[in-house]
């Protein structure tokens, strides 16, 4: 009877393609791609209800939904905007589960001190990616959302450590070249007290 499931080229090697709430299971064989389905067995049918409970417990997009009820009008324009949003994301973040929510600062194009308000997509055991919300403090525009993916954010992570490791190098130049300009200012600077003639 087992023999007959078989075709007679392909032993096939099956993998869970996906299972519904109406109780069906739908297999594919990774070989020959046929699919295969079927109504699932009690234990099955437990497994997924089980699953179903802890998700809703600790839903990944949880904190952003919070963020987005609270700021947003339909996920997609926001209520406020400048020194009066970031007071707001402050004092909103303050009330989130630890580690969900990092403001950083950066200027805006007035070079006034604004926020990135960075929201992490994650539960204890998945990670998806991040939110990142830039809020100017004066230029009088409204706040810009994007999301990285992981892949996005190791990109990012990998150019700003390089900006960083080049800037430190420039930066002992800078150093070097003040340090020099000072002793070259020192051996002619004319002092009052060293120097009578100047008034
Ligand atoms: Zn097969």
């Amino acid at each position: 009877m087992k023999k007959s499931l078989k075709t007679k080229s392909c032993s096939h090697q099956w993998r869970t393609l996906s299972y519904s709430s109406k109780k069906e299971v739908a297999f594919l064989c990774s070989k020959c791609q046929q699919t295969h389905h079927r109504s699932m067995t009690k234990s099955e049918q437990a497994i997924v209800k089980r699953r179903k409970i802890l998700k809703s417990h600790t839903k990944i997009h949880r904190v952003w939904h919070s963020f987005a009820k609270e700021f947003m009008e339909d996920y997609f324009k926001f209520k406020y905007q400048g020194y009066d949003m970031m007071k707001r994301v402050a004092k909103w973040a303050r009330t989130q589960p630890k580690g969900f929510v990092h403001i950083v600062y950066c200027d805006d194009s007035y070079h006034a001190s604004s926020n990135l308000v960075l929201i992490e997509h994650k539960r204890s055991d998945k990670y998806m990616g991040t939110s990142v919300v830039f809020i100017p403090q004066c230029s009088g525009e409204a706040p810009i959302q994007f999301f990285l993916y992981p892949g996005h954010r190791s990109v990012l992570i990998t150019a700003l450590a390089e900006i960083q490791r080049e800037a430190s190098q420039v930066k002992k130049r800078e150093l070097a070249r003040e340090r020099r300009e000072y002793a070259d200012w020192e051996a002619v600077v004319a002092y009052p007290s060293r120097n009578l003639d100047v008034k």
